[in-house]
Formats: C-alpha cells, structure tokens, sequence
C-alpha cells in the first residue's frame, strides 16, 4: 500500500528532528512493506525567506492532496520583528483552518523511564501516566471576532470573543469519546459553565454525545478545579476534552507532568482519517544546529500518524517500542540526560530507534 505523506519541515529544529521521523517510518515501510512517499513542502520562517510568505498556496493545495501531514516547527528569532500576520507561526493557524483540523490530541504518557524527570511526587504517578488532552482548535477565542475601541474615560480598549456553535463542541466531544472507547471509557469535559454563557453551550452538547456512549463515563470540571486536579491527581484522568483556550493552557500543564517537552508528540485530526501530526515543542533556536534536539517527540508523532489516519496499530506499536527500548538501554539525548546514561546526539537516537524498528 503506497501512503502520501505531506512533509513541512519548517525552521530551527524542525527539518532535524523531521529528517529522523522519516527514518522511523521508512524502517517501518521496510519492515511491513509499506511505502511512503514524501512530499516536501515550504512554511513558517523557511517560507518567508523563500516565496515572501509564511504559508503559501501551493503548501496548502499540496498539503490537502495528501494523506497526511508531517510537520516539524515553525518560527524563530530572525522573524520575530515581522508584524503578527506575517510571523510564521501564522502559518499554524493558516493550516490548521485550511485542512480543517479541528481536534487537538495531546497524549501525556509518562515513561517508566524518564519516571525520575517527572516535577511530581512519585505518588502521585505510581505505575505510569497516560492521559489524552483533546483540545478544540479552530473555533472559540482565538478565533473570534476582535478589536479595539476607545472608551469615554477608561483609555483605549480591546476584546476577543469567545464563541462556540453546537456543530463545534459536538464534532470534538464525538472524536473525544471515541478515543476513550478505545482507551479507558472516560471523558472529562472542562469549562467555565458557571460564568461563561459559551461554556454552558459546551456543556450541554457534550452531555448531549455522551448519551451516544453509554459505555463512556463522563465528568465535568470547571477549568480552575481542572488544573488543579491535574497536579493534584493526575491519574483520574482518561480523555479530556475542552475548548481552544482552556486546552492550549491544560495540555502544557498535563505535558510538564511528563518531563521533557521533547518526548511529546500530537495530532490534528480532521473528519475522515486525514491528519497533520506534529511534536509539541517549538523550533528551539537555542539548540538548532548543535545537534542537541531530542527527535522522540517528531518520532512518536510519526507513530500517532500510523495509528490514526493510516490505521497501521501494529506499526506504530514498533515505533513506540523502539523508543522505549532505547530509553531502557541508557540512550538519553540532552535534555533528558541525568548521570550514569550515555548522551546521544539527534541522529544517533533516531537511527537506534530505526534499527530497533526493523530488529
Ligand atoms: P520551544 O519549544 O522551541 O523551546 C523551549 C525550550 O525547550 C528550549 O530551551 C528548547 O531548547 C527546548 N526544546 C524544545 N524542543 C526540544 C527538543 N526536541 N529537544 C530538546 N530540547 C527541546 O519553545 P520557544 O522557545 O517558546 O519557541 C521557539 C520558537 O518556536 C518561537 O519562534 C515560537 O514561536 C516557535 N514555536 C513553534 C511551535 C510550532 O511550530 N508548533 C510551537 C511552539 C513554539
């Protein structure tokens, strides 16, 4: 079976930790017999410097063409003084509307391994972590309608509108308990129902899907208690579904929980099985070039991507145990080095996690 894969690397980090996700999945085409084509395309800061813009038309017409999408990341100082619109996390936005991608998944699974990287007291994460943030992501505040106004006596003023249809919440709160079918029967839909008008909407849609799901047991939490409850017992949780805003903000406390950000994969799911999967961390400037950047996150991106859109669950399994089976032999990367483990470089990691892949 031939899988057309849109491949964006982006700035900084991105095209290293992309390049060695691809040697992931051509291990895995090799050793399954699958093949993978690739197509390269251009966006963020490599975009502007290239065609003058940060997403250009023949991304997104080349990007919708596909299967699936494979991005690195986006930005980086030497664009930083461009107006808002033009940055290149522009394109983010721009992509995410264009290819509809309206569900967020942020999986936040501790590892054995890296237990000791965990801020938590180990109590608190006693047998492991495994939690899933499914944030809305082109609707709500980010969104909305915007602007400022000048006030008679109180200076200039702005606002942000958040807004919600029912067609928004009910398409995420299906995809939500889906994946908790498929995991541990549990959603925790979080709002701000007891002020926000939109969150009441929110809330009642939900409640309105969940009795599609007998199976599935659902909770509502307020988002202050969410946030709370995630340190406090973060293993309660199974599958949490919430708005834009409130899931950008969760899924970085959820994704701490875990360690290091450059364990963290996501995915962007639209309707149908098309998805762009990317790793949650940024471009990191700071470490581009070095050497440094930890590819695990791009990998088990790569792996999301076989599990969801290509529906190849044996495949992304081996990806997944391959970066466990590393982790378990001492390889560490730099930001998840703690004495007595060997440091690996970006490429090192990713072709021992291909080998292992193919073993
Ligand atoms: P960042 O995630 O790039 O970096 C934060 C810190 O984590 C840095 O110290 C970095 O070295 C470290 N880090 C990140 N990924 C790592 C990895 N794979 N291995 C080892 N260490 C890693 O966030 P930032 O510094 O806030 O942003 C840098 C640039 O990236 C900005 O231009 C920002 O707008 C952009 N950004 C892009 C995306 C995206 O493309 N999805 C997401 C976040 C930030």
């Amino acid at each position: 079976m031939n899988y057309k894969i849109a491949v964006i690397p982006g700035d900084g980090i991105g095209p290293e930790v992309t390049a060695e996700a691809i040697k992931a999945l051509d291990a895995v085409g090799e050793k399954f017999g699958h093949k993978f084509e690739y197509t390269y395309l251009l966006a963020g800061g490599a975009a502007i410097d290239k065609t003058g813009r940060c997403l250009p038309e023949e991304t997104v017409e080349k990007a919708k063409n596909s299967d699936a999408v494979l991005l690195g990341a986006v930005g980086g100082p030497k664009w930083d003084s461009l107006p808002g619109d033009e940055r290149p996390e522009k394109a983010l936005l721009g992509l995410r509307k264009a290819l509809g991608l309206y569900a967020n998944l942020r999986p936040a699974i501790m590892f054995d391994e890296l237990k000791s990287a965990c801020p938590l007291k180990d109590e608190k994460v006693i047998g492991g972590l495994d939690l899933l943030v499914v944030r809305e992501l082109t609707g709500g505040i980010y969104f909305g309608e915007r602007g400022t106004v000048d006030t008679d006596n109180m200076g200039k003023a702005a606002y942000d509108v958040e807004m919600y249809s029912e067609k928004e919440v009910e398409r995420v709160a299906r995809t939500a308990f889906e994946m908790a079918m498929k995991r541990n029967k549990k959603v925790t839909s979080v709002d701000k129902a007891n002020v926000l008008e939109s969150s009441r909407l929110w809330r009642k849609t939900v409640a309105k899907v969940a009795a599609d799901y007998p199976e599935v047991e659902l909770d509502n939490f307020y988002v202050d208690n969410a946030a709370m409850q995630l340190v406090y017992n973060p293993k309660q949780f199974d599958v949490i579904v919430t708005s834009n805003i409130f899931g950008d903000i969760l899924s970085d406390e959820a994704s701490m929980i875990t360690g290091s950000i450059g364990m963290l994969p996501s995915a962007s799911l639209a309707d149908g099985a098309f998805g762009m999967y990317e790793p949650v961390h940024g471009s990191a400037p700071d470490i581009a070039g070095t050497g440094k950047a930890n590819p695990m996150a791009a990998i088990l991106s790569a792996a999301m991507m076989l599990r969801y859109t290509f529906g190849l669950r044996n495949e992304a399994d081996a990806v997944e145990s391959a970066v466990r089976k590393i982790l378990s032999e001492g390889l560490r990367t730099p930001d998840i080095m703690t004495p007595g483990y060997r440091e690996i470089t970006t490429s090192e990691a990713g072709s021992l996690i291909a080998e292992k892949i193919g073993e």
